[in-house]
């Protein structure tokens, strides 16, 4: 497949791995690139801007091919040095930033001297358009469906993805409920130049998690993801498990919630923790609805050129007949 995607990031198929706090490492970053799409590092994934910039290497020992690195600016619990992150990844050499949470154009000027093409993650037209007029090279339309943040206005991608076809002129991927080939092909349908995957990704044979947090999204239905941080308009959509659920309860009581009631429940280390020991309600983790359409792990190679390929025939086939009488 070519498209606007395809060439502006130097890709052989339209699928993008998303950034993933804890799970965007160079193991995952380049097996995605190796198999013909974009892979991406999650620079706040790495406690320093030193430590970005060794993945980074690291990631090129392990592909030749592009890969790009993401930098989500969200509320944290303790600060992140965002400018110096900023400047370890104009330094190194990457030509393609994923960037997410909030207006990116501080950053601009900085990435676009050092050559990169910045894709801006967004949860409503309005925001895609300001990526735009700020000079973004691309952006990624997040449905209400995705994984972790999906911002405050609950519109899903059949709604967002047509609405930004008619309104931008900037290519864009489709993002959140996506990981199979007929979501491909839906994308593209729809407008998308591409599509961007996180819980699809997080449940492959490469992706550095515990195999128990791969099964249990492979068993989970759709139902099984919860809205957390909803009273604090920081809604993260998350794997609904008992640590999620204690949240969402706390979050339920009358008065305002704050967020030092759910801090030792929601703090990321522990998310960190639960990727490595496989201790499924020890934290929380991102998950999107899509966890009701992965039922196994395969390698991202497979994956990847299994939905192409169902992609193209959907086109070719389904698509094609209906039209061709
Ligand atoms: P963390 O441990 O600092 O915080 C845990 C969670 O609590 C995060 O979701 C954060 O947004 C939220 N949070 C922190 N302080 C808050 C406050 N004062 N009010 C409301 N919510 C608050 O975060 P982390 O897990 O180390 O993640 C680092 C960064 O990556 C954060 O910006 C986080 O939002 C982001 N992230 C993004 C995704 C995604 O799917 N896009 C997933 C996980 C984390």
């Amino acid at each position: 497949m070519k498209t606007r995607v395809t060439e502006m990031l130097g890709i052989e198929h339209p699928i993008v791995q998303g950034g993933m706090q804890w799970v965007g490492l160079a193991e995952l970053a380049s097996a995605v690139s190796n198999a013909g799409g974009l892979g991406i590092i999650t620079a706040l994934t790495q406690p320093t801007p030193e430590d970005l910039v060794k993945e980074i290497d690291k990631c090129r020992q392990m592909t030749d091919k592009p890969f790009g690195v993401n930098l989500t600016i969200l509320p944290t619990i303790k600060p992140v040095p965002y400018e110096e992150y900023a400047q370890a990844i104009a330094g190194s050499g990457i030509k393609i930033v994923e960037t997410a949470g909030r207006n990116p154009e501080p950053f601009l000027p900085l990435f676009k001297q050092a050559g990169i093409k910045v894709v801006h993650k967004c949860t409503s037209i309005r925001h895609a358009l300001k990526a735009e007029a700020i000079g973004c090279d691309m952006v990624s339309v997040d449905g209400f469906e995705c994984a972790g943040h999906p911002g405050e206005d609950d519109v899903t991608n059949l709604i967002l993805l047509p609405l930004a076809a008619r309104r931008l002129k900037i290519p864009y991927l489709a993002s959140g409920g996506l990981g199979d080939g007929r979501g491909l092909a839906a994308a593209l349908s729809m407008g998308a130049d591409g599509i961007n995957m996180g819980t699809r990704f997080m449940v492959t044979k490469e992706a550095p998690i515990h195999e128990n947090v791969k099964q249990r999204m492979v068993n989970a239905s759709e139902l099984d993801t919860s809205l957390i941080y909803r009273s604090l308009r920081n809604t993260a959509r998350v794997f609904k498990n008992s640590i999620a659920e204690q949240v969402v309860e706390i979050e339920s009581l009358s008065g305002e919630t704050k967020f030092e009631d759910i801090q030792p429940l929601v703090a990321g280390v522990k998310g960190r923790a639960l990727f490595e020991d496989g201790d499924l309600d020890s934290g929380i983790w991102s998950a999107g609805m899509i966890v009701g359409l992965i039922d196994d792990i395969p390698s991202c190679e497979d994956l990847i050129s299994r939905m192409v390929e169902e992609a193209e025939s959907i086109i070719r086939e389904r698509l094609v007949q209906m039209v061709s009488n």
